[in-house]
């Protein structure tokens, strides 16, 4: 006999005979356990522009030689698109943050090169302003076919994501205005 018959028979003969054998109880005492001493830390499901509210659980005391490790996440109650629930694919998100695939550092890839190298977070803004300062000295357009003033930069494109806050965004439409990028979107859009 298999552990799941024999536990399925047990909890039947335990209901059969009238002494209360559920297994629902126990399982809530397990998920309790496995939270009990997590930091909770709310964030939002990167993966499509509903943008749910999640707490991620993560276990580790904080000192210098232990990593912090994701053992659960969950739907944020508080969070006023989802209220506590997830579909499938944000109910995977614990494997996304543990993935030995997820990339932790920017990385470039140069003219000709045939392979990304990574670089540190300094030299990634760095040359990001530097690509947007030249293409924007290289595409603005000050006045159209009919004489009239536009200030816009069409070698520029801007995506907002679904993990901006409305503040971020706030700022950054503020910014890329200033700079004349008319062409932008947002991944709500998607
Ligand atoms: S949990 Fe699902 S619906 Fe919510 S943001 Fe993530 S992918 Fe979208």
């Amino acid at each position: 006999m298999k552990r799941r018959m024999f536990l399925k028979g047990a909890a039947a003969a335990g209901a059969a005979v009238g002494i209360g054998f559920d297994m629902s109880r126990a399982r809530a005492e397990m998920r309790q356990f496995k939270i009990a001493r997590t930091t909770e830390t709310r964030s939002i499901c990167p993966y499509c522009a509903v943008a749910c509210g999640v707490i991620i659980h993560t276990l580790g005391d904080k000192a210098k030689n232990v990593r912090p490790t994701v053992v659960h996440v969950e739907g944020d109650p508080d969070a006023p698109t989802n209220r506590g629930t997830l579909c499938p694919k944000g109910a995977t998100l614990k494997y996304d943050i543990d993935n030995p695939n997820r990339i932790l550092t920017p990385k470039v890839r140069r003219p000709g090169s045939d392979h990304w190298e990574e670089i540190s977070w300094d030299e990634a803004v760095q040359g990001i302003a530097r690509h947007i300062k030249s293409t924007r000295d290289r595409t603005f357009v000050a006045k159209n076919a009919k004489g009239q003033t536009v200030n816009r930069t069409p070698g520029l494109a801007v995506v907002g994501g679904c993990t901006d806050t409305n503040e971020f965004n706030f700022l950054q439409w503020k910014f890329i205005s200033a700079l004349g990028v008319a062409y932008r979107d947002s991944q709500a859009r998607v």
